[in-house]
């Protein structure tokens, strides 16, 4: 397993991580299999969407920040609630099939970290799979 540490510099952030899992995977050896891309953090997530245009991912957080505001009838008494709650509508993993040695992406797709309650510094595990 290799982990990969993010140093986020605001409370919310996306980014891009698609080169340290390509760079990852090159050195696995896989040919064949799955990367899992899992993240330890229960106001963190990783989503696959598009990292061409950076305006998707400012839509993505904004929308989300819109959904789910900071404050609102929340019981968790940490303050963080909306950022645990984001967390898990993007999810704590993504798998990505590797095929002859490389990552099976769509042209416009990337692999974000998520960031709910930065800054912070985190841990990213990827582990390969063969198959
Ligand atoms: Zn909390």
């Amino acid at each position: 397993m290799d982990t990969i540490t993010v140093k986020t510099s605001s409370r919310v952030q996306f980014v891009d991580i698609t080169s340290y899992i390509r760079r990852i995977a090159e050195k696995s050896g896989l040919t064949d299999g799955i990367v899992l891309v899992y993240v330890p953090h229960t106001t963190a997530g990783i989503t696959i969407n598009e990292a061409a245009d950076p305006d998707v991912v400012f839509d993505l957080n904004n929308k989300l920040s819109q959904l789910i505001p900071c404050e609102g009838m929340y019981r968790h008494a940490e303050g963080n609630s909306d950022a645990h709650i984001k967390a898990s509508l993007m999810g704590s993993s993504a798998q990505i099939i590797v095929s002859d040695s490389k990552l099976v992406l769509g042209v416009w797709q990337g692999v974000f970290f998520c960031e709910f309650d930065g800054p912070r510094t985190r841990k990213v595990h990827v582990k390969s799979f063969l198959c």
